[in-house]
């Protein structure tokens, strides 16, 4: 008979038919860290609801799961959707605009990095990243192109 990973119960013959081998969890277990898996992701939604992850929000999450034993990396994995989601409309945020700001883009990375996004994941959004990053100098430049024609006008 197998043995729950989590509370090292050894589950019986009944238990053993609703036994998760994926994760070795007895299915009370499974069960509690279903739940838990969920309050980390309300969690997450509503402290990134503005898009911007501070390391106060992070270790308060950290603290959240640390409270229900959950496996970091697990949490991390269930939320990927969200936390892909949330750096692309950050992306999309600033495409609109037309630009994006050096705090943004650092929120940005700080995200990714913390948040343990793959880099093949992110890939797709790290060159939509380069090509606004590409038109912010353009702008950028522009811009102080227009300032410097101002100040010969006015001479
Ligand atoms: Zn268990």
């Amino acid at each position: 008979m197998p043995t729950c990973v989590q509370c090292r119960a050894e589950v019986g013959f009944i238990g053993s038919l609703v036994f998760n081998r994926q994760t070795g969890r007895c299915s009370k277990c499974e069960g509690e860290t279903r739940q838990a898996l969920a309050r980390f992701r309300a969690a997450f939604l509503s402290f990134c609801s503005d898009g911007i992850l501070t390391k106060e929000k992070w270790s308060n999450l950290l603290a959240g799961a640390a409270h229900d034993r959950l496996n970091i990396n697990e949490a991390l994995a269930f939320i990927r959707g969200d936390i892909l989601n949330l750096l692309d409309r950050l992306l999309t945020f600033a495409t609109a605009i037309g630009f994006i700001t050096d705090q943004e883009e650092r929120n940005f990375h700080y995200m990714r990095t913390t948040l343990g996004i793959p880099d093949l994941a992110a890939q797709p959004l790290l060159s939509r990243l380069g090509h606004l990053k590409h038109i912010t100098t353009i702008l950028l430049l522009s811009e102080l192109n227009g300032t410097v024609s101002e100040l010969f006008d006015t001479q």
